[in-house]
């Protein structure tokens, strides 16, 4: 299998020949925009956001400096840090000051581990990797750790409703806690069911941020969200090797900027 670094993790070649937790995600939202952008003709636009959540990252695992040197969009034109990035700073302050959270994040860090898992070869990226505490930990940033917010999810007759729900069922993390967990144990070579310990170190980008340990362990809930991965992992193995077309979701940025007008809408069905 194609070996992984640091440095190719991210590819296009690493993407193809692996299954990522967001490379899932992102075929249940829409398969013709992950499909378009393994052909290369979509790049996926990246955020100030994003960057943000790499720049905390890149403090973890004792990067920081190459962060800076390399992103030199974290300025302003007056050569002063953008406020996002003074906020950025704070949460990282927030947290090399609270000595439970930095002893929580001992360990390995950005630790690449994979392992074959439903038909299909997947690629993890730990922030943190305890193996002598039997423990994985992932650095969060969010905007706050106690809001709910809304959600549309389906009820069990298939109808959409919202939801109120924490920023960790917000983004399913569980999900990730689940993906994580498994290709952990598979790739360490344990007994089914035998999951290390997950924790959430939490920091907000409130002005003055809020942080949180959040334990994710919870094998009930890693059973069912691992189930519902296998069940969808043969409809994106057969799209992704090209056997079956990919759907248009026809509401994500790839199939706005592809869409092309065929018909007229009534006004009543917007
Ligand atoms: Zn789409």
């Amino acid at each position: 299998m194609f070996p992984l670094t640091k440095d190719n993790y991210h590819s296009t070649l690493a993407n193809t020949c692996y299954m990522s937790r967001g490379q899932y995600k992102n075929f249940l939202d829409c398969e013709a925009s992950v499909m378009a952008s393994l052909n290369g003709q979509w790049v996926e636009p990246s955020s100030i956001a994003l960057e943000v959540g790499q720049y905390v990252h890149s403090w973890n695992d004792g990067t920081r400096r190459e962060f800076i040197a390399n992103h030199s969009n974290m300025f302003t034109q007056k050569l002063t840090l953008k406020k996002e990035y003074q906020d950025a700073d704070k949460m990282i302050e927030t947290l090399e000051r609270d000595p439970f959270a930095m002893y929580c994040l001992e360990g390995q860090k950005e630790v690449i581990v994979t392992a074959f898992m439903f038909g299909a070869w997947w690629k993890v990226m730990l922030d943190v990797q305890n193996n002598e505490r039997r423990r994985i930990v992932d650095l969060k940033t969010t905007r706050s750790v106690t809001e709910h917010v809304w959600i549309v999810v389906e009820d069990e007759f298939g109808k959409k409703v919202n939801r109120k729900v924490s920023f960790v069922e917000a983004y399913q993390y569980p999900l990730q806690n689940a993906i994580y967990s498994e290709v952990e144990r598979i790739a360490m070579g344990r007994d089914e069911g035998d999951w290390s310990e997950f924790l959430i170190v939490a920091v907000s980008k409130e002005k003055s941020p809020d942080k949180a340990i959040i334990n994710m362990t919870d094998p009930e809930r890693l059973v069912k969200e691992l189930a519902e991965v296998e069940a969808n992992m043969p409809r994106i193995i057969a799209v992704k090797s090209g056997l079956e077309e990919p759907r248009r979701c026809e509401c994500c940025d790839y199939c706005r900027a592809t869409k092309v007008l065929t018909k007229v809408v009534k006004y009543t069905e917007l």
